[in-house]
């Protein structure tokens, strides 16, 4: 540890601080599902889900999972293609696939029982060191940290560390800093109050700090300089790819769908089918040639896209032009279709794991037939 944050620490009174930050958290915690016991499973699944993810938009997805996943074992059981629907809408689905994967080894390996050592919880898969600390410090009461960019930014407030939290490196300084000052009689609801902390005090842009619990033991507040910590550099600008997808419909009205390879983004799950768009003609042959040579299918695709929109993942935006062919010119003409590729009708489809994208232009497409259905009603 430097010299410096050793200094910084010296300057805070440990217990007090805990007593602080405990006893507000003890008031004004919020009613969460994974906070009505210690139960390890339920508190894994919680923190995969929040990753990256709103504590609002996750509630219903995680008391729908735990409805369907109770238990290691039902998980541990479940195909992945379940697992996969009942996360869909979350995003980020590596999660959902490398959950399901430790849990069958829990279920295989350790009996079921959520291992309770740092070695051997962080050798499950997608269990990285936050992850790891979470449920060994709220489930088991392990004073372990659970370091995320939450409570690195609330500390690098408390103790004034101008680390940058974009490196990875800086994370063992955050470790360590919450290793010195963790209440070891009761790590979960420190670990826990840092983190609610986080969310509804000290936010990233503008800090409540008159209403903040510890204000009296926060360096950045004392010096006034809040507003210009933690230290974070620019990430780099994210990759834009132009994707073309188009909506083909067969004479006895099903759609034609791809499944994504079983590796890299969004593995596995299904789509319509999609290409990146390449530029070398008008975006209605290079679709047409896209389904002959990649399908098999032969359509008349639209000139004008019938939908545009954006989805921006961590590291790239599909900017989407979604085009419809004309049915009627539709020919099945590849009795085989190539692997991956189906006809779905539309029942299967609302039973198909569609990253979340798809699955906002598959109800857009069912939000316009509804319209043009009643327009022909008239
Ligand atoms: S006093 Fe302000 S900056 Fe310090 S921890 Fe509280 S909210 Fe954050």
């Amino acid at each position: 540890m430097s010299e410096k944050l050793n200094e910084q620490l010296e300057k805070v009174n440990k217990h007090k601080f805990q007593q602080d930050l405990i006893g507000w958290f003890e008031n004004e915690m919020r009613d969460l599902p994974w906070r009505k016991d210690q139960d390890p499973y339920r508190i894994w699944v919680s923190e995969i889900m929040l990753q990256q993810t709103r504590v609002d938009t996750v509630i219903p997805f995680y008391n729908r999972f735990m409805g369907q996943f109770p238990t290691v074992e039902a998980l541990a059981n479940a195909p992945e293609e379940q697992v996969l629907k009942a996360w869909e809408g979350l995003g980020y689905y590596s999660r959902a696939r490398n959950l399901h994967t430790a849990v069958k080894e829990v279920h295989e390996c350790y009996g079921g029982k959520v291992p309770k050592t740092p070695e051997e919880i962080a050798s499950l898969r997608g269990v990285g060191p936050y992850t790891a600390g979470a449920i060994l410090s709220i489930a088991y009461d392990i004073p372990e940290p659970a370091v995320d960019g939450n409570v690195m930014r609330v500390f690098s407030r408390i103790l004034s560390i101008w680390d940058d939290v974009a490196k990875p490196s800086s994370r063992k300084v955050f470790e360590e800093a919450v290793r010195r000052l963790i209440d070891e009689n009761n790590p979960s609801y420190f670990n826990q109050a840092l983190m609610e902390l986080g969310a509804l005090i000290c936010t990233p842009t503008s800090p409540s700090c008159l209403l903040c619990p510890v204000n009296e033991h926060c360096l950045a507040f004392a010096e006034g300089v809040q507003s210009e910590l933690p230290v974070k550099t620019r990430k780099k600008s994210t990759k834009v790819i132009d994707l073309l997808t188009v909506m083909v419909q067969n004479q006895e009205g099903q759609w034609l769908v791809t499944q994504r390879p079983s590796e890299g983004l969004l593995a596995n799950l299904w789509q319509f089918p999609s290409v990146e768009r390449q530029g070398h003609e008008s975006v209605s042959r290079e679709l047409e040639e896209f389904l002959l040579t990649d399908i098999g299918v032969t359509a008349e695709v639209y000139d004008e896209p019938w939908m545009k929109q954006d989805h921006v993942f961590s590291h790239l935006t599909w900017k989407m032009s979604v085009y419809y062919t004309d049915k009627l010119s539709v020919f099945d003409d590849a009795p085989i279709l190539p692997e991956r590729v189906a006809w779905k009708t539309a029942d299967e489809i609302e039973g198909l794991a569609l990253p979340i994208s798809y699955r906002k232009i598959w109800r857009q497409h069912l939000i316009d037939n509804e319209k043009n259905d009643e327009i022909g009603e008239k």
